[in-house]
Order: C-alpha cells, then structure tokens, then sequence
C-alpha cells in the first residue's frame, strides 16, 4: 500500500508538472526528476529509471477519452451490459449528471496511471464514478468501519457503504484476472453482473475479508 501510496504522490506531482508545459519537454523533464529527488530516498543515479518508467504514466494521467471510445462502449453496453459495473444499477443513457447515468469508469484509475484505451474502461453510473474517483478500488474501503464485533444482518448488507462493494468487487476481480491472465477489465466483464455481497463466515465479525462477491 505504501508504494500505491508513492506511485499516485509521483503521478499526481508529475502531471502537475506535465500539465503546465505543452509536451513533456526538457524543463518538464528536470522538475520531474527534480521532485522524484524530493519524494523519493533514491540514489541519484537511479532517477533516469525511474523517470523512464514513470513517464507512461504521466501520459495516460493526462489521456482523455476520445469520443470514437466513448460511442464505441456505449453502443457495447447498451447492447450487452446496461448496468453499473460497480453497483449494478441499471444505465440512463439518455439524462446526464443523476445518479444512474452512464460514466465510463477507468478500471486502473488514472492517478496510478491508468490510460484511457478501451481495455481499461467499463461502464459505471455517474453516482458510483463519482464516489470511487482517482482512488483504486480495493484502497478505498476504510477497514475500521466494519471491524471487531461487527454483525451485519441481510438488510446490513443492503446499506454497505459503496466501497466496501468496490472492495470486495475488486479483490475477486484481482483474483480472477490473476487466475487466468486477464486484465482487470476482462476480470470483470467475465465476473458479470454484480449483486450483493454474502458473508463468508456468520461465527465470526465481518469485515471486508468475510465477504464475498455474488455475481449474476
Ligand atoms: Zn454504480
């Protein structure tokens, strides 16, 4: 968590930087290697590697998603899956700015270098889009909330927080895309519709880790 924690400070100071010049030119490029100096306790020999490797990032920090992108995926999801990837609402494509309409969601968020290809975007409701932001999804939930002593009841789990759902959402998603050398994405789609979660072990208090997704 604390080199999550690192590569967002590095991406979020970096397209700072990046975002005031035109191109990554040569001065963007020495404040750069300048504030990786400063955040990191990093040999200065190092800094061309590491800035080598951040640089990416920095681009799809800054990506935006093209129109061709956006109608391509909302012509996809209504066809295929007209629902929140997230929280399973059903999609309003045609109002925008209410809590169901369609959004495309970066499935690796930006802030960690998440670009805006296709492959990394899947439609989300504007309510959920909104609440997860720059965040990765299993960063968001706060543990604290659901632990020792805890018991949730059916109607609990109807009023989890919508970061806990992300959490456990994202974990089986991880799992998943790591079992079959996937991509988040295609985790996710092959996961399917999203209901609520279930409590792995009732004897014990529940927390993010005793739950478990449900998928239709
Ligand atoms: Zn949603």
């Amino acid at each position: 968590m604390a080199v999550l924690h690192l590569v967002r400070r590095l991406v979020a100071a970096g397209a700072k930087i990046a975002a005031s010049r035109p191109d990554l030119d040569y001065v963007a490029e020495s404040e750069i290697k300048q504030m990786i100096l400063d955040t990191m306790t990093i040999d200065y020999n190092r800094i061309g590697e590491v800035y080598s490797r951040l640089e990416p990032a920095l681009a799809a920090a800054r990506s935006t998603i093209s129109a061709g992108t956006r109608k391509q995926l909302k012509s996809e999801s209504q066809r295929e899956r007209p629902w929140c990837y997230l929280c399973s609402v059903e999609l309003d494509y045609e109002t925008q700015g209410i809590p169901a309409s369609f959004t495309l969601d970066h499935v690796w968020p930006q802030a960690f270098g998440g670009n805006s290809d296709p492959e990394n975007l899947l439609p989300a409701c504007g309510a959920c889009n909104s609440r997860k932001g720059h965040a990765a999804s299993w960063s968001l939930y706060p543990v604290q909330a659901l632990v020792h002593g805890y018991r949730l009841s059916g109607d609990d789990l109807e009023r989890l927080p919508k970061e806990a759902r992300f959490a456990v959402l994202a974990r089986s998603a991880a799992a998943e895309a790591k079992a079959t050398d996937a991509s988040l994405k295609d985790a996710f789609v092959t996961l399917g519709r999203p209901g609520l979660p279930t409590v792995l072990d009732e004897s014990v208090s529940v927390d993010v880790f005793n739950l478990v997704a449900n998928f239709s």
